[in-house]
């Protein structure tokens, strides 16, 4: 498995849709050709928190409808962890920038920061982007792309996750001038740091994956699915070395 960066999918995405980003990241030429190939009506940036290599492979019959992907022809890469926790993870992914460049280490630094997303850089070149996530990190964002959905984090991560899915799909099915569509499911996450059964949780996840990659399938999109940081796990803690986050590539059929 190839290994490369979180901070190339920003940049890969803005080399796709020819918009200028200021990291330093280069674009990944694999994704860039296949994007080039399929030229996708819409792209989906899923994120799952907590997806790290050890989950996705220990959970594979969990994960079916992943590894189904990569069996089908997507890419897959193995990309060091760039922080611990979510916030400056996903910002990373989002920017393109490492955590001690962009500064995001909570989501109300969003709303102050110089710093703007391939989600915010897309809209302002006319091209328009969407995020489904909780309201916290949703709120900063509200007016810098064309919709923004926050859902209210809830003890029952389950029904969060459905209506993360729910409004994913809506947006997909309904908002066909979208181009690029962040969603964040938190299910393998909150599982973890509850100690409750992670394979519940794997295959809760691939429920709803299977739902959006369905969706994605029938607009003849593109999804790029990756984890955060390492999942929070107390056995782990003792362990050496860090356990590499996945990125899919895959235009679904
Ligand atoms: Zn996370």
């Amino acid at each position: 498995m190839q290994t490369i960066s979180l901070l190339q999918i920003a940049p890969t995405l803005a080399a796709y849709f020819v918009v200028a980003l200021h990291a330093s990241a280069r674009p990944v030429r694999q994704i860039l050709d296949m994007m080039t190939v399929h030229k996708p009506q819409v792209v989906v940036l899923a994120v799952i928190d907590s997806l790290d290599l050890k989950i996705y492979t220990d959970f594979a019959p969990e994960l079916i409808e992943l590894h189904r992907l990569v069996e089908q022809g997507g890419l897959i890469f193995a990309c060091p962890p760039v922080s611990t926790h979510t916030t400056p993870a996903i910002a990373a992914i989002l920017t393109g920038l490492s955590p001690e460049s962009h500064g995001i280490v909570v989501s109300e630094d969003v709303a102050t920061s110089e710093i703007k997303s391939i989600l915010e850089i897309l809209h302002e070149h006319n091209i328009p982007t969407a995020a489904v996530l909780d309201t916290n990190g949703a709120q900063p964002l509200e007016g810098r792309m064309s919709y923004v959905i926050g859902i209210e984090n809830r003890e029952d991560i389950v029904a969060y996750d459905a209506e993360i899915t729910a409004h994913t799909i809506s947006i997909l099915a309904n908002q066909h001038e979208v181009q690029l569509t962040l969603t964040h499911l938190r299910s393998i996450d909150r599982f973890a740091h509850r100690g409750w059964d992670l394979r519940a949780a794997a295959g809760v996840v691939n429920e709803r994956m299977r739902e959006i990659i369905r969706t994605v399938a029938e607009r003849n999109g593109m999804l790029f699915i990756c984890g955060d940081h390492e999942a929070h796990l107390p056995e782990r803690k003792a362990a050496s070395g860090q356990q590499p986050i996945p990125l899919i590539v895959a235009a679904p059929v």
